[in-house]
């Protein structure tokens, strides 16, 4: 069932920092490109682990797409979390290392706020690990609640160590990646 008959631009954040990081990002991109059409993909940045407290945990790798759909955002999350649980997603506690974490950023300049779903998601705006590379790709986007735009929010943030390391199709060796889709 489609939500409009004009497709909408969704923008996702994704993140692993479990497993073979770049194979669930090379799945999860291959994946959300069968839900819409012109999807547009960020590079791969490292980020360190936030808001993790004392557990140690492994390097984030994260990206951000866009892509144009005609889902509704709780067909696209429902599809977005089936694309987790297909890379070995497995929710036990909050913050813990995942293999593989989809968001909704933003979905066209919709406000959405149900028990499911908060769009724009309410912590994007304040992490450099998501506006960088969604500046990349979506840099005149409005964010609907703050009225600015990515590339704005993104250039307004303190540095917080987040990398950029290249393209996930040129991933770099030492990233390990032993399981190519
Ligand atoms: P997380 O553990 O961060 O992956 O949380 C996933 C859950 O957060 C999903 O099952 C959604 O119901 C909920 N959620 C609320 N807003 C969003 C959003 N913008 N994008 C993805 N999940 C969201």
């Amino acid at each position: 069932m489609a939500y409009k008959s004009e497709p909408i631009v969704a923008c996702i954040g994704l993140g692993s920092n479990l497993g073979d990081r770049v194979a669930h990002l090379r799945s999860a991109v291959n994946a959300i490109q069968h839900l819409g059409a012109s999807m547009s993909v960020s590079s791969v940045y490292e980020s360190e682990p936030f808001g993790v407290g004392d557990d140690e945990q492994p390097i984030y790798l994260n990206m951000a797409v866009s892509i144009q759909t005609k889902l509704a955002p709780e067909q696209l999350l429902a599809e977005l979390l089936d694309i987790e649980r297909a890379n070995g997603r497995v929710r036990l506690r909050r913050n813990e290392a995942r293999t593989l974490d989809l968001d909704i950023l933003m979905f066209g300049e919709h406000l959405i706020e149900t028990s499911a779903l908060t769009v724009p998601h309410p912590r994007m705006h304040e992490r450099a690990f998501v506006m960088l590379p969604l500046a990349e790709i979506a840099p005149h986007m409005v964010h609907p609640v703050l009225q600015r735009t990515v590339s704005e929010i993104a250039a307004s943030l303190p540095d917080q160590g987040v990398r950029r390391i290249g393209s996930l199709d040129a991933a770099p060796a030492q990233i390990p990646f032993t399981n190519p889709v």
